[in-house]
């Protein structure tokens, strides 16, 4: 790991800087939302200070500047996950978040369905008997609206299966994918288990069978070194407020080809070349054909910064600083009454660790944690099947970002090893 001042990094953010309930706040719930880094915040109130303006339209300067600000920070987000964003090659598409943009790929491929998108679109097209292949481990963002899919074109929805400690068996890609399947909507990492996804596997057989792959990048980009055109994923989702940038935004990576040829999902102002009364509207290419409406400039401008400067820090430095962290956490599971929820090795998963403490329950547990100033997720995550996986209904989860320190683990390890005799 190169020489990375993690401490002077952690002072880039304001909010840490307190105490709660009488404690220094520790913060271990990034994989909900991360903090924000004080270049973050000053870039969105500076874009209201001095720029602020609608993209893509009208004559003024302002404008003008607006716009520039919207595609350098479009540029500034491919640079961060490996994908192209010259002018006719865009492969990034502004959405709402993850959720968003995973509901934005089971419409379009809907409206395919339909017949909509002409000839190009029939390879996102299902009908009664084609497959969408999914996994017990996924958030219920890719779960549903994919699942709704299948209710709404008669396609059939199976999943990977989970290893004992929750990894998605990747090994058994050539039976779960077949020459029916056509969509394939896979997490990249647990948001329960931490778990790194083999995907190498996956995308290759989804692609011998012809079928699309999409990966739910959410739990990825805030902490791995990735780069979707060496993956090979077709499309792949993330939200911009779990990496360090402003809530409301995410992006959608789509092969260029594919985005061509995808019908869009929202329909309004900004994506239409041609409207008619009597005949059907002509669409803009992409990625302006999937941004209806009027952009969330300022946050998008903020999320190019959040990008920059992670990629200053280096993924690798983050992804480093993290695994230490992560090493520390998993010694939760030494303690008496305590299970983890996902790998407990330190290999092939982040500092994303989910524990069962036997007897409490997770409100308990969060909320004695809280009265320490720790403030960690409890709950199903939004991922319900993974933990029915486990047995369970619902978990206590901590997750580590780019402030976080050993320390900061060991505080939590400490907390809950009293836990159990507290509520005896
Ligand atoms: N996928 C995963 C793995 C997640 O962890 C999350 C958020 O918790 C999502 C999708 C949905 O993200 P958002 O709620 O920002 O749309």
């Amino acid at each position: 790991m190169a020489d990375v001042d993690f401490v002077a990094i952690r002072q880039q953010f304001p909010i840490l800087d307190q105490e709660i309930h009488g404690h220094p706040l520790v913060y271990l719930d990034s994989a909900a939302t991360s903090q924000k880094p004080q270049c973050v915040i000053d870039a969105e109130s500076e874009f209201y200070r001095t720029i602020n303006a609608g993209v893509h339209r009208g004559a003024h300067e302002l404008a003008a500047r607006s716009t520039m600000a919207f595609e350098e920070a479009r540029a500034k987000v491919a640079r961060l996950v490996g994908a192209n964003s010259e002018e006719g090659e865009e492969e990034i598409v502004v959405t709402a978040g993850a959720t968003a943009g995973l509901n934005l790929l089971a419409t379009a491929f809907g409206n395919a369905s339909l017949g909509r998108g002409g000839k190009a679109a029939q390879r996102f097209a299902l009908k009664p008997g084609d497959e969408i292949v999914v996994s017990k481990a996924e958030h219920h963002s890719v779960l549903l609206p994919f699942q709704e899919l299948a209710y709404r074109t008669g396609a059939t929805l199976k999943w990977f299966d989970l290893t004992e400690d929750g990894r998605i068996r990747s090994d058994t890609a050539d039976q779960v994918i077949t020459e029916r399947t056509k969509v394939v909507a896979i997490t990249h990492v647990g948001n329960t288990t931490g778990a790194i996804t083999d995907i190498a596997p996956i995308v290759r057989r989804a692609h011998e069978v012809g079928a699309v792959f999409i990966l739910d990048a959410c739990q990825s980009v805030p902490h791995l070194k990735v780069d979707f055109h060496a993956m090979d994923v077709d499309f792949a989702a993330w939200s911009t407020h779990k990496m360090y940038g402003p809530t409301g935004v995410g992006f959608l990576y789509g092969k260029r080809e594919l985005l061509e040829a995808l019908p869009p999902a929202n329909f309004g102002g900004s994506m239409v070349e041609l409207a008619w009364m009597d005949k059907p509207a002509e669409y803009m290419a992409p990625p302006a054909r999937f941004e209806a409406g009027t952009q969330p400039v300022a946050q998008v401008v903020a999320a190019g910064v959040a990008a920059d400067w992670m990629r200053a820090i280096g993924m690798e430095n983050i992804e480093a600083h993290e695994k230490a962290i992560a090493g520390e956490l998993l010694k939760l599971g030494d303690i008496d009454g305590v299970r983890i929820l996902g790998p407990r090795e330190n290999v092939d998963r982040i500092g994303t660790v989910a524990f069962d403490v036997q007897g409490v329950h997770p409100h308990d547990v969060g909320q004695f944690i809280d009265s320490l100033g720790i403030a960690i997720r409890v709950g199903h995550h939004c991922a319900q099947p993974v933990h029915r996986h486990f047995g369970l209904y619902a978990s206590n989860r901590a997750s580590t970002g780019v402030y976080n320190s050993v320390e900061d683990a060991q505080a939590l390890v400490e907390a809950v090893s009293k836990v159990r005799p507290f509520f005896k």
